[in-house]
């Protein structure tokens, strides 16, 4: 038999053409393996019934398997990374006052566009009332228990405000990390780096070395995990399409758009912010952070993204390292734009429903403690909505209203994550803006 030559399939040169096209394209695999994931969960999902409900699960379980061990693998390296983007963003990041200047001008600005999240989300719930669209179910129902990909746990016991103020501070930095809590890693980083700043350079340099080569050691593997990003996705989506299917967004429609509408005039708003202050066109910012957007999106967690979105930061938006590394780990756990609008959008529809009347003090109550617990809700996936029980509890709203708001959550998760990485990165680039005199930037 003759050697050598290739074998060509005979396939549609429009099929060809495209194939070639998607060559050393992440973003455009990522995107087909997404639209592919929906195709099939769809086909899987009980509204097509093409396969009995049993086996469906089955098969999306085991199509979801990809993905799941991509996000075990992205886990992986998300404490270590973030630990030492930190101490070296710190620690690295100039003198005690530059320090200074970048922490109070980030955590204003976080309270800032927060703020303005939780204000358009309720006011679009006002303007909308989606809650005129739903009957009022029965308020004894119990909310069914959701698991995650990637299991958020219980949130935190409330306790009194000395208490939780004292609480900030980690108890012990190894336990910290091994209990893998990011909000906790962040300050016992940050109080670290801020000590290193203090020592002699000769002192400093062994731990700044060995904390780089962690750091690099942990891209490298985001880089080989990055790889399989189209592939995990896929089986991601093809899961939960074929668990949520599109009955389960009729019934609610009306709330899952006010949230859509509410989250896309933030991120409108971020745009505004990237061209009028970040000096960059929302075109090629948009371009820049596409793969960041697909992979919030497919995997409904800012903490699985972060080390794309800080990568994304420095090498593709030119933002220096030292603002980055600090300006993306804190973001990633304290500002979640996306999650404080939808969370002040559920609340005061769930009070539409229930006809609970919660006045002018109720409404600041929601507002505040959708503030404050987007603050406090951890990166992951489904999170926003078990934090919602308590927003609902504090303004006597029946928390079986969540019941009602779980069936559609996951897709309302994937957008709002968008949200939340894009929040971080607009945040970074903004950073960088300001502080652009004391931490020159990468040109683009
Ligand atoms: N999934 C969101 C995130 O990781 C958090 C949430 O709102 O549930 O950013």
């Amino acid at each position: 038999m003759a050697r050598g030559k290739p074998v060509t399939p005979h396939l549609p040169p429009v099929i060809l053409y495209f194939c070639s096209h998607l060559r050393g394209r992440l973003w455009l695999q990522v995107v087909v393996g997404l639209v592919l994931g929906v195709v099939v969960g769809l086909l899987l999902s009980p509204d097509v019934d093409f396969v009995a409900h049993a086996p469906a699960e089955q098969i999306a379980a085991w199509l979801a398997l990809p993905g799941r061990l991509f996000i075990a693998a992205i886990k992986f390296v998300v404490v270590p990374l973030i630990a030492a983007a930190v101490i070296l963003g710190v620690a690295a990041g100039g003198t005690i006052a530059q320090l200074r200047k970048l922490g109070a001008g980030i955590v204003i600005y976080f309270l800032m566009t927060t703020s303005a999240a939780v204000a358009l989300g309720s006011a679009m719930s006002y303007l909308i009332q989606p809650g005129e669209f739903v009957e009022r179910p029965d308020a004894t129902t119990e909310a069914s228990g959701q698991r995650n990909i990637w299991d958020s746990g219980e949130p935190k016991k409330p306790t009194t405000v000395p208490q939780a103020i004292v609480g900030f501070i980690p108890e012990n930095p190894y336990e910290t990390l091994v209990a893998g809590d990011m909000l906790d890693i962040v300050i016992a980083a940050v109080i670290f780096g801020i000590a290193l700043t203090a020592l002699p350079i000769r002192n400093r340099r062994p731990i700044l070395d060995l904390l780089e080569s962690t750091q690099t050691a942990s891209m490298v593997i985001v880089m080989w995990v990055m790889r399989f990003a189209p592939l995990a996705v896929f089986g991601l989506l093809a899961q939960t399409t074929a668990r949520v299917g599109i009955s389960a967004i009729t019934g609610v429609a009306a709330y899952v758009m006010t949230v859509f509408f509410g989250l896309l005039g933030l991120f409108a708003m971020y745009l505004l912010l990237i061209a009028i202050f970040g000096r960059l066109s929302p075109i090629l910012f948009i371009r820049d952070i596409r793969e960041v957007i697909l992979m919030a999106f497919s995997t409904s967690s800012s903490a699985a993204t972060m080390p794309l979105t800080l990568r994304t930061a420095e090498e593709k938006l030119g933002v220096s390292p030292q603002v980055a590394r600090f300006v993306v780990p804190l973001g990633t756990t304290i500002n979640m734009d996306g999650t404080a609008l939808y969370q002040a959008a559920a609340a005061i529809f769930l009070a539409q429903v229930y006809g609970v009347d919660i006045g002018v003090q109720g409404i600041l109550v929601v507002l505040l403690t959708s503030i404050g617990a987007s603050i406090g809700t951890p990166g992951t996936p489904g999170v926003g909505v078990v934090v919602l029980a308590t927003i609902l509890a504090s303004v006597g709203i029946p928390e079986a209203g969540i019941a009602l708001i779980l069936g559609v959550d996951r897709i309302i998760d994937m957008v709002r994550t968008v949200i939340n990485v894009t929040g971080d990165l607009t945040a970074s680039v903004m950073m960088g803006r300001f502080l652009s005199h004391r931490f020159p930037q990468r040109k683009r």
